[in-house]
């Protein structure tokens, strides 16, 4: 665990602050739930807070507290400049290293002048000036809330808080049950429930949304799916042409790669989905135990993440990066063999 500056922190944000908050590009149910529970947390203390994403994230997360006032970086150009231009503080929540948010927006972060402040539980974070990193906890939701616990203000927390942080965690934890997902996930959760989250609704509203081209798309992906038992891996891919086939939305294929980890004895897993768009393949990778997807991701595909849930991309086509990928493997057999115990 990091925890760099936050008494210095604390003393800076005694007075009425300018404060941007951002998570990372593609936001999931982390990103958005984290930067928006902040927003409301800090505002309940007398700041004024903007958030801005890099793009834009799934239906199944506007209907978030507060979610309406978030600007898009990619779409809402001069309002988020401005936004950032105007603010004393950032907040990067959910993200470990500024190319994170995407080109665009990282140059105007690279020129920023005033300070950082980073929330997140990825790996290997870039240093900034204020910093609270922790890779053993679930969510940056969860770090919030502690967050907000540290400051000695849980009292604070209102059903938009509780509403926006019980989305996070329930969605970086697969529904409380990665590995990550502790005692103190369980005692937050209840304390969340207590403070207003309700906890049928939101997993109604994240999980019960799909469309019929969304579960169509699903049962393509599950009919692409490859096993390969000697490496207790197992792999789906999904081409343009497929996505365009039913109707790809942004959020659609969220989830998905867990299907491939869900076969019994399979511990490494992996979905290939081709971006003819902005030409490569992206790439998510999920683990059982010590096998480490971040370090693979790093060390072959240009990206990274946790221990058991990482991403990554490739510029080659969908061919080419599948045998690559398999021509890996055999380097990683006996890690693979021994990563995992039933
Ligand atoms: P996903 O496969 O769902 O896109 O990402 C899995 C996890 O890895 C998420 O926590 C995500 O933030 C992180 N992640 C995805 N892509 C990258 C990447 O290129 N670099 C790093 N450092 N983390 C990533
Ligand atoms: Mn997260």
């Amino acid at each position: 665990m990091i925890l760099k500056g936050f008494e210095e922190l604390k003393m800076f944000l005694v007075k009425p602050k300018n404060i941007v908050i951002i998570g990372h590009r593609n936001p999931d149910g982390d990103a958005v739930g984290s930067t928006l529970a902040l927003k409301h947390y800090l505002g309940k203390k007398g700041h004024h807070c903007t958030v801005v994403m890099p793009n834009d994230y799934p239906n199944f997360l506007h209907w978030l507290p507060g979610s309406e006032t978030a600007y898009r970086f990619d779409g809402q150009n001069s309002q988020s400049q401005k936004a950032i231009k105007n603010s004393d503080l950032i907040f990067l929540l959910d993200f470990n290293a500024l190319h994170r948010v995407g080109s665009d927006m990282q140059n105007t972060l690279e020129k920023y002048p005033n300070n950082f402040a980073m929330i997140d539980h990825h790996q290997q974070p870039d240093d900034v000036k204020y910093m609270y990193s922790d890779v053993t906890i679930c969510s940056t939701c969860q770090m919030v809330y502690q967050f907000i616990e540290m400051n000695t203000d849980l009292d604070l927390i209102d059903a938009d808080i509780a509403t926006c942080l019980y989305t996070g965690i329930m969605t970086d934890t697969g529904s409380f049950r990665f590995r990550s997902t502790t005692s103190k996930t369980h005692r937050v959760i209840a304390d969340l429930i207590d403070k207003g989250a309700v906890n049928h609704r939101i997993h109604n509203n994240v999980y019960d949304a799909n469309s019929y081209n969304r579960l169509l798309l699903l049962g393509q992906a599950l009919s692409n799916l490859q096993i390969l038992p000697s490496y207790k891996t197992a792999y789906i891919t999904l081409t343009d042409e497929e996505k365009k086939r039913f109707d790809f939305q942004k959020g659609d294929t969220e989830g998905v790669v867990n299907y491939a980890l869900s076969l019994k004895g399979i511990i490494f897993a992996a979905i290939f989905i081709e971006d003819k768009e902005q030409k490569i393949i992206k790439i998510s990778f999920r683990s059982k135990g010590n096998f480490s997807v971040n370090q693979f991701s790093r060390n072959h595909f240009g990206g990274g993440g946790h221990d058991n849930a990482a991403g990554g991309k490739s510029n080659e086509s969908i061919e080419k990066t599948i045998t690559n990928f398999t021509s890996l493997l055999s380097e990683y057999k006996a890690d693979l063999e021994t990563s995992y115990e039933e």
